[in-house]
């Protein structure tokens, strides 16, 4: 019956306060739960050993630790990157991206056993596939399926959390990007919700300014950041700098055209007094002109921003192509001419997260085939 269990991870501070008090436990078993499931990360009841064993065994029996079952998991050659396929309940599945580096300036060291790795950095998403449907895309392309729940955000995270603090590390994550799979302003309250689990000090504990979510252009989720006076990085998929050629690469900006965007953006750096990173993936004889690099300063002059240039990852059923990196370059320097801050992959989150539901797309072809194989 596990369908009808409580995802535990799926209840904030207040709901799991809410489900002990039916079960007549004190107040103060919230807290030894809390540091079972966020600090020392445990996916066994088992291991909660200063709970009472007839409350470990109505755990195990109403309850869940998460509901994701990883089901493939890539590493990159060096190492360093790792995708993990999950598998839900329902059989939808979901990616998520471990990417470490080397060094990182201001990052908190950790002892040199294990090796220093300076950043941790998990990528995670909110959504099965997206509706906003950018053609550029492997998840947009996809298609959508559903939203994830709370649960399946936050198991996302405790799955490489997990790893990492095998590996050793006292810190297990340093960063936390909200970039994979989905538009996570489209149901804002649950991935705030999930914001709030990695920022509680009870929870993750994690500095809101490690982490950053990225928004295709959903102006109610900027205005709903200001409103919670959050201090999380913002990140916006920018890709054009005119409505005509967004309205194509970005298909919601139909709905919130880039004047109501940008002016949603000014909004937030006036509120916030944070910097707002544009992200551009450049796309051969698209979007990558120099005249369009002047468009996009014109368009963000002025505003407390940064650009990220991301040579497009191109897509298995992409009609685009990676620009050449002559004109990539040519593009950074009119963008830093005209005083727009400009980095070129440096975020090596964004053009690997950008790879995001790859991995997804390719499980699900081998298992076409295989049904194929099979039929
Ligand atoms: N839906 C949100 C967040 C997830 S996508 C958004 O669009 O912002 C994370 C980033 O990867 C976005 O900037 C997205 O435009 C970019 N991206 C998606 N596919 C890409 C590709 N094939 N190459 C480069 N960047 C890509
Ligand atoms: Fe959705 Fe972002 Fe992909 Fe566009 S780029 S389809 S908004 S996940």
């Amino acid at each position: 019956m596990s369908e009808k269990r409580i995802d535990l991870l799926s209840l904030d501070t207040n709901e799991l306060t809410g489900l002990l008090t039916r079960w007549n436990e004190p107040v103060y078993r919230v807290k030894q739960m809390e540091n079972w499931l966020y600090h020392e990360l445990v996916d066994d009841f088992d291991a909660m050993s200063n709970l009472p064993l007839p409350l470990r065994a109505r755990l195990q029996e109403q309850t869940t630790i998460g509901t994701l079952k990883s089901v493939a998991v890539r590493d990159s050659a060096d190492g360093l990157t790792h995708k993990a396929l999950f598998q839900m309940s329902d059989g939808q599945t979901v990616e998520t991206v471990l990417m470490r580096y080397l060094d990182a300036p201001g990052s908190p060291q950790d002892t040199a056993d294990p090796p220093a790795i300076a950043r941790r950095t998990v990528c995670i998403s909110t959504q099965v596939g997206c509706p906003v449907g950018c053609p550029f895309c492997e998840t947009g392309q996809a298609g959508f399926v559903r939203n994830l729940t709370l649960g399946e955000i936050v198991g996302q995270v405790l799955f490489f959390a997990r790893a990492q603090k095998r590996a050793g590390y006292a810190t297990p994550l340093t960063n936390i990007v909200i970039m994979g799979m989905g538009e996570p302003f489209m149901k804002f309250n649950v991935t705030w919700r999930a914001i709030k689990a990695f920022t509680d000090p009870a929870r993750f504990g994690m500095g809101a300014r490690r982490i950053t979510v990225s928004t295709s252009g959903y102006t109610e989720g900027i205005y709903a950041l200001i409103e919670k006076g959050s201090q999380v990085n913002l990140a916006v998929s920018l890709h054009a700098p005119d409505d005509a050629l967004r309205d194509r690469l970005v298909p919601v900006n139909r709905k919130h055209p880039l004047r109501e965007l940008i002016k949603a953006c000014r909004d937030y750096v006036r509120a916030t007094h944070r910097r707002v990173t544009f992200e551009y993936a450049l796309m051969d004889g698209i979007n990558d002109s120099p005249a369009q690099a002047s468009a996009v300063a014109q368009l963000l002059s002025g505003l407390l921003c940064h650009v990220n240039l991301i040579p497009l990852n191109p897509t298995s059923e992409s009609p685009y192509q990676r620009t050449p990196m002559a004109r990539v370059q040519e593009f950074e320097r009119v963008l830093r001419a005209s005083n727009i801050p400009t980095t070129l992959r440096v975020e090596k989150g964004i053009e690997i997260a950008a790879g995001c539901g790859q991995l997804r797309q390719q499980v699900n072809k081998q298992r076409i085939s295989e049904l194929q194989l099979a039929l």
